[in-house]
């Protein structure tokens, strides 16, 4: 597994954190195994992040991306409807989505945060692409002042598709493997990044496949329908900044 520069990284048995600060504040991301009970989790996060307000989406796998703003920073905990990528400026707030196999991105650098959740429908949409273009024309910052991780997500090799996914995505993300086409996920949202204007040195893929990695964490082409959920967040967990 990749660690950003500047990065620490912990793990233990309910998941994996990583840890960093800038001149721009600190940032904390990370997600959970499959060991983790979802609540005792979220607790331990909450605690050790200094979280002052857990915020996930309702996902439906759009392309929409809202802000958490000033207006709901009394909130301790609540989700966010109508959306699949949430970003804020407000420090101690915890922005989460749930994942199994799906692409968990975080985005984060010049005082502000994001989480997107991307499967092939969202990707399709450019959701990593449209919370960029949010992120920076809100800012009105340059998008090349972010940084972004991809977690973890279904490869390639575990992601067979049908060949009516040749209509929707560019060939370069549907290799083939065995004669049959895959959908390389990671890749095509990296691709968005960087085409909104975050190079590609800024841009961590840590290239861990719930399904190869099953022991570790939820999958749901390796589990089916009752499969469990990755929960993947990111904090700024520095003190003052926009609100
Ligand atoms: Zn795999």
């Amino acid at each position: 597994m990749k660690v950003p520069p500047g990065f620490v990284y912990r793990s233990n048995a309910h998941g994996d954190v990583f840890e960093a600060r800038g001149p721009e504040g600190a940032v904390a991301w990370g997600f959970s195994a499959r060991n983790a009970r979802p609540a005792e989790y979220k607790r331990a996060v909450m605690r050790s992040q200094r979280v002052l307000r857990w915020v996930a989406p309702v996902q439906t796998h759009s392309s929409r991306v809202t802000e958490i703003g000033r207006d709901r920073v009394r909130e301790k905990a609540f989700l966010a409807r109508g959306c699949d990528a949430l970003w804020t400026r407000c420090p101690g707030t915890l922005l989460s989505v749930k994942t199994a196999d799906c692409l968990p991105v975080g985005i984060f650098g010049a005082g502000a945060v994001a989480m997107v959740h991307a499967g092939w429908r969202g990707t399709h949409k450019q959701i990593a692409f449209e919370t960029v273009r949010r992120m920076s024309r809100s800012m009105r910052t340059n998008p090349g002042r972010f940084r972004a991780v991809l977690g973890p997500a279904i490869c390639r090799k575990c992601y067979e598709v049908g060949p009516e996914f040749a209509r929707i995505f560019d060939r370069r993300f549907l290799p083939r493997i065995a004669g049959k086409p895959h959908l390389d996920l990671a890749a095509a949202n990296r691709a968005q990044l960087e085409a909104a204007g975050i190079s590609r040195s800024r841009i961590t893929m840590l290239m861990i496949c719930p399904k190869c990695r099953n022991d570790r964490f939820f999958s749901y082409r390796a589990e089916g329908r009752g499969a469990g959920r990755i929960i993947s967040w990111i904090v700024m967990t520095g003190d003052g900044g926009f609100c």
